[in-house]
């Protein structure tokens, strides 16, 4: 038997799969964050989102999420198309039901850059395989020049995503980790930590009898 550290994402001894929830208010990293673990071999893919938010210049449709009108988001909606939704700063968020079910059904790990409504939803629907991370800025102010360092957004909307900062921020209390992004690669490798902290719980991992198992019924000579 090949015993394996059970740290990739294609452990020797199976595990459930990850509902991995990231979110923060805009501004405090997140997406950087999500990016690089993304962009690593740390074995994760991304539930793309449908959206009725209008495109930045830098967003690709079908990669960063999937942008359709309100009446495409209403259908999806109404036919059960979708895991949670929320409506975020003015527009209309959701987590397409069918690649979400299909990864945790093959055990794969999936990662989702939601708010924290649907962070709740998530955790009433799936509480054991959900993991959920609230990143949080070093400051307010720190919030507030990395938002308008982010040229795409309007005035306008740098406005309104500052005051729902304070909204999201009281949430903190709904996660399980929360970190703190003062420096960008110690905030990455904290939530790697976390990561391969529960990749390793027992309970995820029903191989663990089947290992014990033969473990066990191996003569030592
Ligand atoms: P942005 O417009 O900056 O891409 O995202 C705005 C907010 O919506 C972020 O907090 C992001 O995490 C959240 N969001 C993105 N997709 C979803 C989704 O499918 N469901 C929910 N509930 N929130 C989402």
């Amino acid at each position: 038997m090949t015993v394996s550290n059970d740290l990739g994402s294609t452990p020797a001894i199976s595990r459930r799969g990850l509902m991995l929830v990231l979110s923060s208010p805009s501004g405090a990293g997140k997406s950087t964050i999500a990016r690089n673990l993304l962009e690593s071999d740390i074995g994760f893919s991304l539930s793309v989102s449908v959206t009725t938010r209008k495109r930045r210049t830098s967003e690709i449709d079908g990669v960063h999420y999937k942008f359709v009108e309100k009446a495409e988001f209403d259908l999806l909606r109404a036919g059960d198309g979708l895991l949670e939704w929320a409506e975020v700063h003015g527009n209309f968020y959701g987590t397409p039901r069918a690649p979400a079910e299909k990864a945790m059904q093959e055990g794969r790990d999936m990662l989702f850059d939601i708010d924290y409504q649907g962070a709740l939803q998530l955790q009433q629907q799936a509480k054991h395989d959900v993991v959920s991370i609230f990143i949080l800025p070093p400051s307010m102010e720190e919030l507030k020049t990395r938002l308008n360092r982010r040229a795409e957004d309007s005035a306008e909307t740098i406005a309104v995503r500052l005051k729902n900062a304070k909204i999201e921020i009281e949430r903190w209390r709904d996660y399980d980790y929360v970190v703190v992004n003062d420096d960008l690669n110690n905030a990455f490798q904290a939530v790697k930590a976390i990561i391969t902290a529960e990749r390793l719980k027992r309970d995820r991992r029903p191989g663990l009898e089947a290992f014990t198992a033969e473990l066990l019924g191996q003569t030592v000579v």
